[in-house]
């Protein structure tokens, strides 16, 4: 049994692809795996019925190497700063797996938003704005939305930004909507990315998306659209959860149905005219492709074995364990790992933050085009390496990223010698 936080997963998989990667350098390692910064604030809200809480939020500003810290806030009850840090490790690698300017860096907010009116959960945001504007902005620390987040939280975090700042920087956060300067194709671009890495490593194996039975399991942002993209791809969405329940259908889920019931504000157990499982039975289900496409740690050494997906789609941040990946891996299952399979997200915040810093807006064709150009570059050479080296598609990703991060720091480090043995001299007399 593991019991292995997500942030010691992290650093074993970087202790990993570095000892693969002849990385021997034990203290860059040390490095690479601890946060830059990390803040901690207590943020005020008075709730509508007059009683004032604190709610914990965090930000961790993992590694600058590349670029601005770049990464997601998430709302939920069950974060900690152990995962934060975890997932602001995995922005890192991930930024670097795709080849995009930025670094890595991940927020929470301890809270579950459902318990929130949209009054509360204004307040709420931009309160956490206020504590932490100083280590944020467009060239420094650029938010975006994770699990339960969206743009209307965006538009509140660059709006308060705004507003504290007297400056106009749109740039200071992703995810926003297209009227606050958003980008098409930001809201589709997590399962658009996957679906794309997907359609890579099929195409690669003489196989196609027509006929083949899916199970997704989380039904947000990325598991939603995902189920949509399939679907239009000729899969079958068999099964999908939610946190209440997992429907099944053999003929086929109404995707757009239960699109608008989440939408609604409504669960998956409401549904009473589908079949209904518990909501982990989703991982289970025999189909050919399995979407991960909630939290972190879902499978494990416990029941990886039960697995019979051919293929694994990553969406979720770290949903399978060390041990898990090993028992897929012998099982001849192919996991396309979190780190490539959800960077859509990512990329096209990049995308956006370049047309914000630009003064540009690019269709939704010009940004699924580049989206696609860019993910699949990076499955090629992940596929490439993996194939040469003979082994996991999610090694050779950390390998590619560790190197392309390590080069960074090289010059991250002179770049920082040179400004400080520049100001010393300003400000000699
Ligand atoms: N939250 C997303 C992720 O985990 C997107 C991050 C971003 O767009 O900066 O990759």
């Amino acid at each position: 049994m593991t019991t292995d936080s997500a942030y010691e997963r992290f650093c074993s998989l970087v202790d990993a692809a570095a000892a693969d990667a002849g990385i021997t350098d034990t203290g860059l390692i040390a490095r690479i795996k601890r946060p830059e910064r990390i803040h901690t604030v207590a943020i005020p809200l008075r709730r509508d019925d007059g009683r004032q809480e604190i709610y914990t939020g965090y930000r961790v500003q993992h590694s600058s190497a590349r670029g601005p810290y770049k990464g997601g806030i998430r709302y939920h009850p069950q974060v900690d700063l152990d995962e934060v840090m975890a997932l602001a490790g995995w922005m890192t690698i991930k930024t670097a797996v795709v080849d995009i300017p930025m670094g890595g860096g991940k927020g929470g907010i301890i809270v579950d938003p459902h318990n929130l009116s949209p009054r509360e959960l204004e307040s709420l945001t931009r309160g956490y704005m206020d504590l932490i504007w100083h280590d944020i902005g467009p060239q420094l620390d650029v938010p975006a939305p994770d699990v339960n987040t969206n743009s209307q939280t965006m538009d509140w975090l660059a709006d308060e930004f705004a507003r504290l700042t007297k400056t106009d920087a749109p740039a200071v956060v992703t995810g926003k909507s297209l009227a606050h300067g958003g980008s098409a194709g930001r809201d589709t671009a997590t399962a658009q990315g996957g679906f794309d890495v997907l359609d890579a490593a099929l195409t690669a194996a003489g196989q196609s998306f027509a006929g083949k039975k899916v199970a997704i399991q989380g039904f947000g942002n990325a598991g939603s659209n995902a189920a949509q993209l399939l679907e239009h791809a000729g899969a079958i969405v068999v099964a999908a959860s939610d946190s209440s329940a997992t429907l099944v259908a053999a003929a086929g889920l109404p995707i757009q149905r239960l699109a608008d019931h989440k939408a609604a504000g409504m669960s998956f157990a409401s549904l009473a005219e589908f079949t209904r499982l518990d909501p982990g039975a989703a991982l289970f289900e025999p189909v050919d492709i399995l979407v991960p496409a909630a939290l972190e740690g879902q499978l494990t050494a416990e029941n990886a074995g039960r697995v019979k997906a051919r293929w694994v789609l990553e969406l979720a941040n770290g949903p399978t364990t060390s041990e898990a990946d090993e028992i897929l891996a012998a099982a001849g299952v192919t996991v396309l790992p979190d780190i490539l399979a959800n960077a859509g997200g990512v990329v096209v915040s990049y995308f956006e933050w370049v047309q914000n810093l630009n003064g540009e807006r690019w269709t939704r064709p010009e940004v699924e085009a580049r989206l696609a150009v860019t993910m699949r570059r990076a499955y090629d050479a992940v596929a490439e390496l993996a194939a040469r080296r003979g082994h996991g598609l999610r090694q050779a990703a950390y390998v590619i990223a560790l190197q392309r991060l390590i080069d960074a720091m090289a010059g991250h480090k002179l770049k920082a010698r040179r400004a400080a043995k520049s100001s010393a001299k300003a400000a000699a007399p």
